[in-house]
C-alpha cells in the first residue's frame, strides 16, 4: 500500500469521477445463496453477493452507463472483477499462479529446545581446576580472535611454568656447554666424541623446552605469554582469549569463582541461526528418514516466548544415538533467528512437515483472503480481468492452503497481491486504467 500511495493521491486528483447511480461499489456481504436468486427480480438479484452467482452470469451483465458490467470501470466491482493491466504483474506488485495438485504434507509434532548452531559458536573452558580472576568481557560484547576474555589462577599452571623456566634454564646451559665443546674440538682439544654427547644433550634439553611449552599452551597460555615469563613473573596466572571473532553470547565467569575443565564458561560466536533439538519417537524415525532422504523436511515451531508467532526451519540432522529410556533419537532442525530473538535455552513445540501419498488441490495462502466469514480468490477470466470466486478451504501448511471446493485445478489465480486488489484504494487504479 505504501508503494502505491503516491500514484493513487495522483490518480483521485486526475478523476472526473462521472456520476454513478451505483457508485457504492462491491457488495460483499454473505447475501442470498444462488439458489435463491434463481427466478428473482433484477433488484433483488442486485443484492446477492458476486460470490454466489455463476461467471457467466456476473460478465453478461449491463450497467446503468450502457456498457457490459465488467467493462465499466466504475461498475465491473459490483460483479467482483478487477482489471489489472499486466504492467502490475511485470511490477512484481502481482504474481499468477496456476491451481495445482499437491502432495499433502503430513505434519507430526515435537517437543524441542533452542540451542546455539555449534559450527558457529566456540566455547570456553579453563584448562584445569583453578579460580577465576579477571574477567574482561561481558555479555553482548563483540570480541575479535586473540582478545583477552577470563584471567585464571591455576595450580597447575604454576608447576607448569615451573617446568617450562627449569627446562630452558636447562636449555641455556646445553647450548653454552655445546658451543664451548665445539670451540675446543675445532682447537683438537675436545674429542670427537665429546662433541656430539654436548649436541645429543643440546637436542634433549630443546626437546624438553619444546615439551613444557606445549604443556603451557595446553593449560591456555598464548606463544608469547610463554615466551614472556621469568622467575619473577610465573604466578600461575593464564589469560584465556577468544579463539575466534564473535558476540559473547553466554558468559557464566564470575571473579574469584572456582572452575573446573568440564565447564563451559562462555560462548562465543553467532546466532543469526539457531539449532532446535527435538525429539523424534522410534515409531516415526523411519518415516523421517525417509523424507530427509528425499528432500529438505520443512519445520515450523512456536515458543510461548512470542504467542501467535511462528517460526520456520528445515530439518537438517537425525542424531545417531537412540536414548534407552525415552526411545527417542535427537532430530536436528536449523533454523534462521533475525535479530537473535530466538534465545539458547528456549523451549518450542515443533511441528515438521513429511510428504505423503495423497495429493489435493492447494494454493499459496496470500491467494486465499476473507470477507465476512467467506474465502475466496482472484481467477483469471480472460484478458486483464480477473473476478473473486469463492473457495472453500481445507487444511493448511506453511505457505499452503487446500482448495476443498471452488476450483476445478488448472484455473490462473492471483497469488501475490490479490489483498491488493480487494482494496477500495486498488479500485480506484484499476477504474483510472479502463476509463481511456
Ligand atoms: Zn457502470
Amino acid at each position: 500500500m505504501r508503494i502505491i500511495g503516491p500514484i493513487i493521491v495522483i490518480v483521485l486528483a486526475a478523476l472526473p469521477f462521472a456520476a454513478c447511480q451505483k457508485g457504492d461499489g462491491l457488495s460483499y456481504g454473505a447475501g442470498a445463496r444462488a439458489a435463491q436468486a434463481e427466478g428473482q427480480s433484477p433488484e433483488a438479484a442486485a443484492e446477492i453477493s458476486d460470490l454466489d452467482l455463476p461467471v457467466d452470469t456476473l460478465f453478461a451483465r449491463a450497467c446503468g452507463h450502457g456498457v457490459k458490467t465488467f467493462e465499466c470501470a466504475e461498475c465491473r466491482y459490483e460483479v467482483g472483477v478487477v482489471k489489472a493491466p499486466p504492467g502490475l504483474f511485470a511490477d512484481g506488485l502481482f504474481r499468477e499462479t496456476k491451481v495445482a495438485s499437491r502432495r499433502v504434507e503430513q505434519a507430526l509434532t515435537l517437543t524441542g529446545e533452542v540451542g546455539f548452531d555449534e559450527r558457529r559458536v566456540r566455547h570456553m573452558s579453563v584448562p584445569a581446576d583453578c579460580i577465576i580472576r579477571r574477567v574482561h568481557a561481558v555479555l553482548g560484547d563483540r570480541v575479535a580472535a586473540g582478545q583477552a576474555i577470563l584471567e585464571i589462577e591455576s595450580v597447575a599452571v604454576g608447576e607448569a611454568e615451573e617446568d617450562y623456566l627449569a627446562a630452558r634454564a636447562l636449555l641455556t646451559l646445553a647450548r653454552r656447554n655445546h658451543d664451548r665443546v665445539a670451540e675446543l674440538q675445532r682447537e683438537g682439544i675436545a674429542s670427537e666424541r665429546e662433541f656430539f654427547e654436548a649436541r645429543q644433550e643440546l637436542e634433549a634439553a630443546d626437546i624438553r623446552v619444546g615439551a613444557a611449552l606445549g604443556k603451557l599452551m595446553r593449560l591456555g597460555m598464548s606463544g608469547e605469554d610463554a615466551a614472556a615469563l621469568t622467575p619473577d613473573v610465573a604466578r600461575g596466572f593464564v589469560t584465556l582469549r577468544a579463539s575466534a571473532s564473535g558476540t559473547v553470547l553466554s558468559l557464566r565467569a564470575v571473579p574469584g569463582k572456582a572452575a573446573g575443565p568440564d565447564e563451559s564458561l562462555a560462548v562465543i560466536g553467532d546466532n543469526s541461526t539457531v539449532w532446535v533439538s527435538a525429539d523424534l519417537y522410534e515409531r516415526d524415525l523411519r518415516r523421517v528418514a525417509r523424507s530427509c532422504a528425499s528432500g529438505t523436511v520443512p519445520a515450523a515451531f512456536e515458543t510461548s516466548a512470542y504467542p501467535g508467532e511462528t517460526f520456520s526451519g528445515t530439518v537438517d540432522f537425525i542424531g545417531p544415538v537412540m536414548d534407552e529410556v525415552s526411545h527417542t533419537v535427537k532430530l536436528r532442525i536449523k533454523a534462521p533467528n533475525p535479530g537473535g530473538r530466538l534465545l539458547a535455552g528456549m523451549f518450542v513445540t515443533v511441528r515438521i512437515f513429511l510428504p505423503g501419498d495423497e495429493e489435493t488441490a492447494a494454493v499459496p495462502e496470500t491467494a486465499v483472503l476473507t470477507d465476512e466469514g467467506r474465502s475466496f480468490v482472484f481467477v483469471r477470466h480472460h484478458d486483464d480481468y480477473y473476478v473473486r470466486r469463492p473457495v472453500e478451504t481445507g487444511r493448511t501448511w506453511p505457505d499452503w492452503t487446500e482448495i476443498v471446493a471452488g476450483l476445478a485445478g488448472g484455473e490462473t489465480i492471483v497469488a501475490d497481491g490479490s489483498f491488493l486488489m480487494k482494496s477500495d484504494v486498488l479500485r480506484s487504479k484499476m477504474g483510472a486504467g479502463c476509463a481511456d
